[in-house]
């Protein structure tokens, strides 16, 4: 999971980018970079760690250019080197192409190996590579012609933005797994995963970009073309459950209004007589409030979140893990005291935070901790983009719900039903990936 920005102005574009990238922080945190377009050549920074600290004034000065991309990369499991950091890039009939892209191709190994046999000297251990010597490979002129002809090959989820000559570039793959938006104000065209991105530097969003949808944003103008696929629409409901800021508006659905719907449906589906509802910062916020209103139960942060820390999740160690926990999140012994508190969080997918947590709330006092989770148990491991681990770690893919309950120590534990789900986001089920919680992926992600 990353975040993607691409912005054609007719004033430069670095500061501009440098804002939106840091609205799109939680999408990854491991690196960061920019390419921009100057007239005459490409010029690019990339640096490891957050945007505030990858880029000075100085350094904004020197992007100087009318165009121009950003990406923030996820961190992964597999550790972070940084010629991994996007924008990467190559050329294309002489010109120079930089590429970026939040997703996962499922046939990333399979089509490597293809160029590699063919003479194609990689540079990178990134999808987004391959991607880029397939452009270069079918282009003869013709931008879009080249990147349906990648598209045709290429498998799994890509929301990619691109800086050719003269031009903003960004396309989206035939499910739309990975949100892709676009915007302007008056002297910009924005193309970035969420909305906040474009607000943030003064813009509104006009609409997403669809599935199989290729823009061309150039001095004349916003083109829009279309990859042609049997492929229906399945965005990533995740994002919905955890991902994306509150304030994102993706393919219709509001994040903050689906996560408090969540939390209202789950008071339906599963009551729980409290004395207080507390939300697992950030994410249970909304979900929470929406429980605690439905139930007309007060409300209360019982938590509290050191706002200093990462995405604590990949870890490689429980240990670590556990203590990367203990350092995000403390309880409030006052508010929690002597009560009989339903915590709300977005997904169980080891266990780690639920356990950790209800222990660390009964050490602070707490009656009874039951827990209400916004997401149904996650049983599969991602292939589009999301790091979750491997199915012999994900809690719910091995034990049962009561013994889910059991191991993480809650008075009583119940997950959103896929059916409460789909009423959160007002869509059918089919609109949705849900392969993290049924096994029913889209794309064949042994596809070879
Ligand atoms: P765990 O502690 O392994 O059960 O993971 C669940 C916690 O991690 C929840 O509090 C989620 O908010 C968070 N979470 C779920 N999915 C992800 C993800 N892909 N990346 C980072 N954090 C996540």
């Amino acid at each position: 999971m990353c975040g993607v920005i691409g912005i054609y102005s007719k004033s430069n574009v670095a500061t501009s980018l440098f804002y939106g990238m840091n609205s799109l922080q939680h999408r990854g945190q491991e690196a960061t970079g920019m390419a921009i377009d100057n007239g005459e050549e490409i010029l690019r920074k990339r640096a490891m760690g957050l945007v505030i600290d990858a880029y000075t004034e100085e350094s904004l000065r020197e992007l100087a250019g009318n165009i121009g991309i950003g990406h923030v990369r996820y961190s992964t499991a597999e550790g972070s080197h940084d010629y991994n950091i996007q924008p990467i890039m190559g050329f294309v009939g002489g010109e120079t192409i930089a590429i970026a892209n939040d997703g996962n191709l499922v046939n990333y190994q399979v089509l490597r190996e293809r160029l590699e046999e063919e003479g194609m000297m990689f540079q990178t251990t990134n999808d987004t590579e391959v991607i880029l010597y397939l452009i270069t490979r079918y282009y003869d002129g013709d931008i879009v012609a080249a990147i349906k002809k990648t598209m045709k090959v290429i498998k799994g989820a890509y929301s990619v933005t691109a800086l050719v000559k003269g031009k903003v570039v960004a396309f989206r793959d035939p499910n739309g797994f990975r949100p892709l938006v676009l915007g302007r104000d008056e002297d910009d065209v924005i193309v970035a995963s969420e909305n906040a991105a474009i607000e943030i530097i003064g813009g509104q969003m006009t609409r997403d970009i669809g599935a199989g949808e290729i823009l061309v944003i150039d001095e004349t103008g916003i083109h829009s073309d279309h990859f042609e696929s049997e492929d229906t629409p399945k965005n990533c409901i995740f994002e919905y459950v955890y991902f994306a800021r509150n304030d994102a508006t993706l393919d219709d659905i509001n994040a903050y209004t689906f996560r408090r719907r969540c939390g209202e449906i789950l008071w339906e589906e599963a009551p729980c007589d409290v004395d207080l509802v507390v939300p697992v910062p950030d994410s249970g916020i909304p979900s929470a409030i929406g429980y605690a209103q439905a139930a007309k139960i007060p409300y209360g942060e019982g938590l509290v979140k050191n706002r200093y820390m990462g995405r604590t999740f990949i870890k490689p160690t429980q240990k670590e893990r556990d203590m990367a926990v203990k350092l995000k999140l403390n309880p409030l012994g006052d508010v929690v005291k002597g009560k009989s508190i339903v915590l709300l969080d977005d997904s169980i997918v080891r266990g780690t935070t639920s356990r950790n947590l209800i222990h660390r709330l009964r050490e602070a006092g707490a009656k009874e901790v039951h827990m209400r989770i916004t997401s149904p148990p996650v049983k599969y491991s991602c292939y589009y983009g999301i790091d979750t681990p491997n199915r012999k770690h994900l809690i719910a893919a091995n034990q049962s719900i009561k013994e889910i309950e059991e191991n993480i120590g809650a008075d009583s534990l119940a997950f959103i039903s896929m059916d409460g789900l789909a009423r959160a986001g007002k869509k059918s089920i089919d609109n949705y990936c849900i392969a993290c919680f049924n096994g029913d992926y889209p794309v064949d992600p042994t596809v070879i």
